[in-house]
């Protein structure tokens, strides 16, 4: 590992890492902050592996004569029910307290009209214990959530405002059939790409992978709302340790030296 001075002034690591994830093998050198930081500072080597792991399915599918359809400027699936896990709601949240005016109070003003329409048609409720919906009545919440139509916060022209940086579980939201049919995911016409992983998922996990379990998720609408009413209790430990601790919850083992092996067929 070598050691030298970031962006932002902090200390930085780098080190030259070799792994094996979705069939295919991947040289990187990764660069963390050395200090104690929040676990969302290790999420661009979560957006790389997705990457990696997004590019492999979409040779896959190549292969058997499909594409993904998702194109930039469809925001069809902009309109369901996204939830994010607590590290990324407030990376978004600081992402909007950073932004430029008067971009800033443009997304503030997107999210109170948010919330008070989903005050309004009493599904807030729900989304505010999103973790304690039964699972047989998910479904009804998001197809409910769907059906007013309420745009992310962060659709603009139709268009992703914070591509680079969007969630997870967005990049891990793919369809190979016609984008038309998002608009309406009640009639199943929608098909779906499987992918051999949902880091979304492990994304859960990692403030305390072997301790307390997933930290609550956050339904996108609801994360200004959630991180100004909760405070971050995330813990702080040295970039290497988030790193090694995302290594840990793919592939059970710790960052692995060159040849070592991240298999990705370990679907959570
Ligand atoms: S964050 Fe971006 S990609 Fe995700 S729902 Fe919002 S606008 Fe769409």
């Amino acid at each position: 590992m070598a050691g030298s001075t970031g962006e932002g002034g902090g200390e930085t690591v780098s080190a030259k890492v070799a792994f094996r994830i979705a069939d295919s093998d991947v040289q990187a050198e990764l660069t963390v902050p050395s200090g104690r930081v929040p676990p969302g500072a290790v999420l661009p080597v979560l957006h790389m592996l997705e990457a990696i792991v997004i590019e492999a399915a979409e040779a896959r599918l190549e292969g058997e004569g499909r594409r993904i359809a998702c194109r930039a400027g469809c925001g069809a699936c902009c309109r369901q029910l996204v939830p994010v896990s607590e590290v990324e709601a407030r990376h978004l949240a600081g992402l909007v307290a950073a932004m430029p005016e008067p971009g800033r109070s443009a997304v503030r003003a997107r999210f109170d009209a948010a919330l008070a329409r989903l005050a309004e048609s009493g599904l807030i409720d729900a989304l505010r214990g999103l973790d304690s919906v039964p699972r047989e009545e998910r479904e009804a919440v998001g197809l409910a959530y769907f059906s007013l139509g309420i745009p992310c916060p962060f659709l603009e022209d139709e268009s992703c405002s914070i591509h680079e940086q969007r969630p997870l579980v967005c990049r891990e939201f793919l369809v190979t059939s016609d984008p038309v049919h998002c608009s309406d995911p009640a009639a199943a016409r929608v098909r779906g790409v499987q992918l051999p992983v949902h880091l979304s998922n492990l994304l859960a996990r990692l403030p305390d992978p072997s301790g307390r379990g997933p930290s609550p998720r956050v339904a996108l609408p609801l994360i200004m709302e959630f991180v100004e009413t909760h405070p971050d209790e995330l813990p702080r430990r040295p970039g290497p340790e988030w790193v090694d601790a995302v290594f840990r919850l793919v592939s059970g083992g710790g960052l692995p030296a060159p040849g070592g092996e991240l298999p990705g067929d370990r679907a959570p």
